[in-house]
């Protein structure tokens, strides 16, 4: 009847009380959260959200009531005293704990160049963030994006959708630089380009330029302008870890964890964006809904004294335009990749080898060779190039 308390009330946060409960967990079970809402649904914020529809709670709240879970929402935790094993509020509460599991999420990383803070500039991680951007976006008036990550492609993809003039501004020499292999990137590119969305690789943003505290056009290093009536800046997101370093837990850019989402205090537990977990040889951050659900399973084992949980082969999902795009496993920086399906039907499958060992998969529209791609990281399998490349071979049989 241990009191288990989960700061963050976002997907791991609230993932992890479910699973406590389904898994018999009696005791006491609390999620703190600083956001107004209920435990939302974050992906679609980009997606279909920014595109009209209503937002997507986790659970209803009579699931929360039903299994006798508190969820304290508008509730910023402050400080945590692990020698009293308690945490508290800004509110002015105290609470003591038997497990702390820290489930804070990131936040986007910050434009730090002049004009940053102009209206209409927004960044987007919550739903507030999304109501923003949503209102931006019915102006119908011309969208710039810094950064071409998943974020910012996505919301381009909405934008287009809706008639909005698009331009994405990427630093690097290509989007998705630091996500995705070159193919990828050349290929969304490509298919953003046809959409109509301008994108410009290598554009160094000097500063955002306004009119009456609002938003009028971005500029280059290069002295070029894009005139714009809102900003979306998407340029990667931080830990929230600051609770953490506070408490003298092991942090290197997010709280370090072990597979069993343990900290360095056994009675404190991490899981979701903040955490730098293991993966393979090293420690990395994965943030996706996946990850954060396969460590909540992975806090609900450890906080009950069960067998650890069998590891799962990291992936990700993004929609864009008509692409169902399903990426599993890390991309090397420089992959052998054997291309299955056709980029201009929309149906394709990057498969990334080391050596004829399959290391990743990216795939738009492939449902059938992202599951087999998954199995193949999961199991180590050789594969045969040329079998692999060529779509008349049933993917069972490029396996050596
Ligand atoms: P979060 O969901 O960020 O939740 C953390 C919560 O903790 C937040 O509500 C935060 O306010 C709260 N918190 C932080 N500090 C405190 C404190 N001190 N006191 C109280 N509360 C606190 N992943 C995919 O796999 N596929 C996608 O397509 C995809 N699309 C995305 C689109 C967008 C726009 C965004 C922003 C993310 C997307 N992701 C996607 C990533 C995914 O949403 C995250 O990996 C996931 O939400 C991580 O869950 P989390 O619980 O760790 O963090």
């Amino acid at each position: 009847n241990d009191r288990v308390l989960i700061v963050g009330a976002g997907h791991a946060g609230a993932t992890l009380a479910g699973l406590l409960r389904q898994a018999g967990h009696a005791g006491p079970l609390h999620v703190f959260g600083d956001e107004p809402d209920l435990p939302y649904h974050r992906p679609p914020l980009s997606k279909k959200f920014a595109d009209g529809e209503p937002a997507q709670w986790l659970r209803p709240a009579e699931f929360y009531r039903e299994q006798d879970i508190g969820v304290h929402v508008g509730e910023h935790v402050v400080a945590i005293d692990r020698s009293r094993r308690t945490l508290c509020t800004a509110s002015g509460g105290s609470h003591p704990y038997d497990h702390l599991v820290l489930a804070t999420g990131a936040r986007p990383r910050r434009l730090t160049v002049p004009g940053a803070d102009l209206d209409g500039v927004v960044s987007l991680r919550t739903l507030a963030d999304a109501r923003v951007l949503r209102a931006c976006l019915a102006r119908r008036g011309p969208l710039a994006i810094i950064g071409g990550g998943y974020i910012g492609l996505e919301v381009a993809a909405v934008a287009r959708a809706n008639g909005v003039d698009v331009t994405v501004l990427e630093r690097e020499d290509r989007v998705l630089a630091r996500v995705a292999s070159p193919r990828l990137s050349q290929i969304l590119a490509a298919h953003h380009r046809e959409q109509g969305t301008s994108i410009r690789t290598g554009a160094a943003v000097s500063h955002v330029d306004g009119h009456g505290g609002r938003v009028r056009a971005v500029v280059l290093a290069d002295g070029s302008e894009i005139p714009c009536e809102a900003v979306l800046v998407g340029v990667g997101a931080v830990p929230r870890d600051e609770l953490a370093i506070a408490a003298g837990l092991h942090c290197d850019q997010g709280i370090v964890v072990d597979a069993r989402a343990r900290t360095s205090d056994p009675r404190v537990l991490a899981i979701g964006d903040v955490t730098r977990r293991p993966l393979g040889e090293r420690h990395v951050r994965l943030e996706s809904i996946p990850s954060a659900t396969e460590q909540a399973k992975q806090a609900t084992a450890t906080i009950l004294g069960c067998a650890p949980v069998t590891a799962e082969v990291p992936w990700f999902w993004s929609d864009q335009f008509g692409l169902k795009l399903k990426i599993a496993g890390l991309v090397p920086p420089r992959p052998d990749t054997v291309l299955r399906g056709d980029p201009a039907t929309g149906r394709f499958a990057l498969f990334h080898h080391d050596g004829g060992t399959v290391t990743a998969v990216e795939s738009a529209n492939c449902p059938a060779e992202f599951m087999a791609g998954k199995k193949f990281i999961a199991s180590a399998a050789r594969i045969d190039p040329a079998r692999l490349a060529d779509d008349q071979v049933p993917l069972r049989d490029a396996v050596l």
